[in-house]
């Protein structure tokens, strides 16, 4: 900091000696008042002036009461130089507001040394004030400019004060909306959304109390527009606070847009999207919830079942049954109450979460509701349903969401009629019980098996013969999965693949059954029967799994198996998924020369129509179609029209559970290309699978 002095002397002698004396500062001069005055507005940045009281024209005092009322003048310091016998114009001196006195003579080594001092309170006070001007500085730019809203205030209540001293940032202002003026009168309850409000006045009366230093909570605010923001809210004591003394911080960041996206996880994670009901997850955690809780009161689910919505897709496609779906979503939405909840748990399957009710006749009278409802909505489909009721277990403590599911699942899939077109309703009772215990029981076998736990339960696989009806020789070999079990016996495939298929374990068990098939194919070539084919069942769950080619010539691959050896048989309800998906895939198959067949064609699904736009080598005719040619009028049979037809597109095709020579010789004179049935071979062992090779007599 420059010290800048002005010497105000009438003697040029004392003059001169001060200036030389305090030639380490910037030393100006003048003679007398008026010369002062004039220095002090010409030249900036005096600080400190040494004035002598007696002077002519504007003497001493004159010059103190002048700069007195002069506003620009207030920091100069100013020394008086007295005679050593003027204590009275000392003290008036120092009363006009000189800060300190030089009686002369002077002695110039005390005048500077005073100066000195004078100098280095001058830089300290320059130096304290620049670091207070830096704070005030940084601390309002800070306050100004802060990404979060601010407030600082003094009594401040939640329904606003006269009192309230408060310090509201423009962040403050544009997340509330309004203006400090307005904040301040409104006060901070009004703003708040209600439902939030009695936690912050809560928090707030306990901050007040004492009992906490600060508290934080996510809020809404209410804008002027009547719009909501989400605020990240913190509040803080300040200082100490008197019984009824409010100091406090608030600080409030804008949240909304998190809050938006984080609504919009849980809309999605808890709803449905085809429908917006709430979906299974949902279920689960509410159920959890409720368990838990043991609300003692009554509680059941109703679960309806209208997988057979299938049905239409195939013939009207996706998008037809999808707006079925929301159309049922809709009319069931209807039905809701307060104790009664809708969820859409997976694609063909509602829950209505019933809780509060009187007794089962309720169930069984909302149960019709439903019923009467659906038959309604489906009188031109043509296709019925299952409706399943379970009540929660009596001690629900006891309870268990995935049993209680399961439970729901099989007595609503029980209820349906497989062929009508009703609503059927059924409770959950002793035959579903037993059931459900069977098939937990299968599903642990199957678990086991697909785990490569060694206990004895194994899944096995068996051979059944197809004779080439123009050649007479051995085309091949349909292979069929076994399942045997220490607690079931033996489970028929007809059993054990649906609840393979549900739980998914068919991916893991087919795997081991192609592995089997592929080891009977190389032993068939080691003993010379290398033009021997076998076809293998396969689930849509398995054609779906995300790249099923890759992985089947990968196995075939390090298994050294040829293609053109291994056939696949899957249903016609695998089109009713994804059509146009199944057929890329088989495409991929058929290229690599594996043997396509569309198996139990005509039941259910038929669409002869569609027949033509698959990728297929072989048409499989169901055993029902076999079975009617022994009916008495074999030439109203459509056996032969199916046959004709699939030529017509350039399949082949294989006859079904062939059981006798009548059928046969019909099959031959309709061209049929293959057949397969107990009039050839029931399925076989490995073993007997290679000697009924060995000694086969070409018919
Ligand atoms: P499918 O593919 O239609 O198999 C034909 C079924 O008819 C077999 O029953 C077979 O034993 C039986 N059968 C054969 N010839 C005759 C006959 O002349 N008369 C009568 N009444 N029945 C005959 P199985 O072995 O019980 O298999 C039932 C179903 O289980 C199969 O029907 C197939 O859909 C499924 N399946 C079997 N193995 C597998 C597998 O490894 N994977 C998959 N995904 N499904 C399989
Ligand atoms: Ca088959
Ligand atoms: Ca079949």
């Amino acid at each position: 900091m420059l010290i800048k002095i002005l010497v105000v002397e009438d003697s040029a002698t004392d003059r001169l000696i001060i200036k030389n004396m305090l030639s380490e500062y910037t030393v100006l001069t003048a003679c007398d008042g008026v010369e002062a005055m004039r220095m002090l507005e010409e030249h900036e940045g005096i600080n400190i002036m040494i004035v002598d009281l007696n002077m002519p024209s504007m003497d001493g005092f004159q010059v103190l009461e002048a700069l007195k009322k002069d506003e620009r003048y207030q920091d100069v310091r100013i020394i008086i130089l007295t005679n050593y016998d003027e204590l009275d114009n000392e003290i008036r001196g120092l009363k006009l507001g000189a800060i300190d006195y030089i009686r002369k003579p002077i002695h110039m080594y005390s005048l500077k040394a005073r100066i000195d001092v004078h100098a280095a309170l001058l830089r300290a006070e320059h130096a304290l004030k620049q670091k207070l001007a830096e704070q005030t500085l940084s601390f309002d730019m800070l306050f100004d400019q802060a990404p979060v809203g601010i407030s600082i205030s003094h009594n401040w209540y939640p329904q606003g004060s006269d009192e309230a001293v408060v310090r509201i940032n423009p962040m403050y202002e544009q997340i509330t909306g309004r203006t400090k003026e307005e904040l301040v009168k409104l006060g901070w309850a009004k703003i708040t959304h209600p439902d939030d409000l009695e936690e912050d006045l809560e928090n707030f009366r306990r901050l007040q109390a004492g009992e906490i230093k600060d508290y934080s909570m996510e809020k809404r605010i209410i804008k002027p527009d009547g719009s909501v923001v989400w605020v990240s809210m913190i509040v803080a004591a300040l200082s100490p606070m008197g019984k009824d003394q409010v100091n406090h911080i608030c600080i409030l960041q804008d949240i909304s847009e998190r809050m938006q996206m984080e609504m919009e996880r849980k809309y999605l994670t808890e709803h449905d999207r085809l429908t917006g009901l709430y979906n299974r997850d949902y279920l689960v955690s509410l159920l959890d919830k409720d368990i838990k809780l043991k609300k003692q009161c009554k509680k059941a689910l109703i679960g309806i079942d209208l997988s057979k919505i299938h049905l239409l897709t195939v013939n009207y496609g996706f998008q037809y049954t999808q707006n079925l779906i929301k159309k049922t979503a809709e009319a069931f939405l209807q039905l809701c109450a307060d104790n009664r909840l809708l969820f859409h748990i997976h694609e063909n399957h509602f829950v209505f979460y019933i809780f509060d009710y009187r007794d089962r006749s309720e169930l069984a009278t909302f149960g019709k509701r439903i019923a009467a409802t659906l038959e309604s909505l489906f009188v031109t489909e043509r296709i019925g349903g299952g409706i399943g009721i379970v009540e929660f277990a009596q001690d629900q403590g006891d309870e268990n969401v995935d049993s209680l599911l399961r439970r729901l699942l099989i007595t609503t899939e029980r209820s349906g009629n497989p062929v009508g077109n009703e609503f059927e309703i059924r409770f959950y009772d002793e035959e579903v019980e037993a059931l459900v215990n069977w098939e937990r029981d299968v599903a642990e076998a199957l678990d086991a098996v697909a785990t490569g736990n060694p206990a004895n339960d194994y899944l096995y696989v068996m051979y059944q013969p197809i004779i080439d009806l123009k050649t007479g020789s051995v085309w091949g070999f349909e292979a069929l999965a076994r399942l045997k079990t220490d607690k079931l016996g033996l489970v028929p495939p007809v059993k054990f693949i649906p609840l393979a298929e549900k739980t998914k374990l068919i991916l893991p068990i087919g795997e081991k059954v192609l592995v089997q098939v592929f080891r009977f194919l190389n032993r068939l070539k080691e003993q010379g029967y290398g033009d021997i084919n076998v076809s293998v069942n396969i689930s849509a769950i398995q054609l779906l799994q995300p790249d099923f080619p890759g992985r089947l010539f990968e196995l075939m691959r390090q298994m050294q198996v040829n293609p053109n050896n291994v056939g696949i048989e899957i249903t016609e309800s695998v089109f009713a998924s994804d059509y146009e998906h199944i057929n890329i895939i088989l495409g991929e198959l058929k290229n690599a020369g594996i043997h396509i067949a569309i198996d139990d064609f005509g039941t259910g699904y038929s669409s002869l129509a569609r027949e033509r736009e698959l990728i297929v080598d072989c048409v499989k005719i169901d055993k029902y179609f076999i079975d009617k040619l022994l009916d008495l009028d074999p030439s109203k049979a459509i056996t032969s029209d199916i046959i004709s037809m699939s030529h017509k597109m350039g399949h082949s095709t294989v006859a079904e559970g062939v059981e006798n020579e009548t059928q046969m010789q019909l099959l031959k004179e309709y061209s049929c290309d293959r057949i397969q049935g107990y009039l050839i071979s029931e399925p076989l062992q490995e073993e007997e699978a290679i000697k009924f090779l060995q000694t086969y007599v070409k018919m």
